[in-house]
């Protein structure tokens, strides 16, 4: 199922994106909703984040090329950290670039969102948590992240992380192509098999440092072929059976 939140006539709501169109729920995708009998005009619907997060978990050197593109080495257990909800923006909105002389990088990556409160969660039980996953764009200024030791201004921009466009509720996250495009130009072609730490043991390692509340998203990390954004781009993160995440720069 394909779980959509919109503003429309002034209205902010979720739907479920179907082959006929958008049907409105009313309730929350977690909880009782009902299928409501009115459809949405698409041409009037805007769409925002699938999920309104309290956090949003960065996952750093994920992909073994990346890390290596990065001049890294490969972390020994999940480098966390934190991206603050402030940062996004949803399909279609511009990513506002602040400081147009800093090298300035798109990272495609795959967003798992949280379903229920966990801590302390066995990897074999994340099916139960895990409420579904999304597309989501880790842009990151290079300059501040190198001059500052830490990502919290690099990456924590306002605009600096679409989400989107749909939260995909009946996905296999084991092996699904995962791609961003700038201008039409294949930037970054990889596999979630490529993962460092999977999916099961990013979730359980999260849950075992801080408690995970319904919406959290954690961005699992991108893999090789990060490059610069300018000004007039239109940056597009695909995941495999999940959608294209387009975003306009400015
Ligand atoms: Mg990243």
């Amino acid at each position: 199922m394909q779980i959509i939140r919109y503003e429309y006539r002034d209205e902010v709501g979720w739907g479920i994106l179907e082959a006929g169109g958008i049907t409105r729920i009313e309730g929350d995708p977690v909880g009782d909703y009902r299928r409501s009998a009115q459809e949405l005009d698409a041409r009037l619907v805007r769409l925002l984040p699938p999920i309104k997060p309290g956090k949003i978990i960065g996952i750093g050197l994920n992909y073994a090329a990346h890390a290596a593109e990065s001049g890294k080495l490969l972390p020994a257990e999940p480098l966390m950290f934190l991206k603050p909800a402030s940062a996004l923006i949803g399909a279609g909105e511009p990513i506002v670039l602040p400081h147009r002389d800093h090298r300035t990088d798109h990272e495609a990556e795959l967003a798992i969102v949280i379903g229920r409160r966990v801590r302390n969660l066995a990897a074999n039980d994340w099916r139960d948590v895990v409420l579904g996953f999304t597309c989501a764009n880790d842009v990151s200024d290079r300059v501040l992240q190198k001059r500052d030791g830490q990502f919290t201004r690099g990456k924590g921009f306002d605009t600096f992380c679409p989400l989107g466009p749909v939260l995909e509720t009946e996905f296999d996250p084991t092996d699904v192509a995962i791609r961003c495009r700038v201008n039409g130009e294949l930037r970054q072609d990889s596999r979630t098999r490529d993962l460092i730490f999977d999916i099961p043991t990013l979730v359980a390692f999260v849950s075992r440092v801080m408690t995970l509340e319904t919406y959290d998203v954690i961005l699992t990390g991108t893999p090789e072929g990060v490059g610069p954004l300018a000004p007039g781009d239109l940056v597009e993160v695909e995941v495999e059976g999940i959608g294209t995440l387009a975003n306009p720069v400015r």
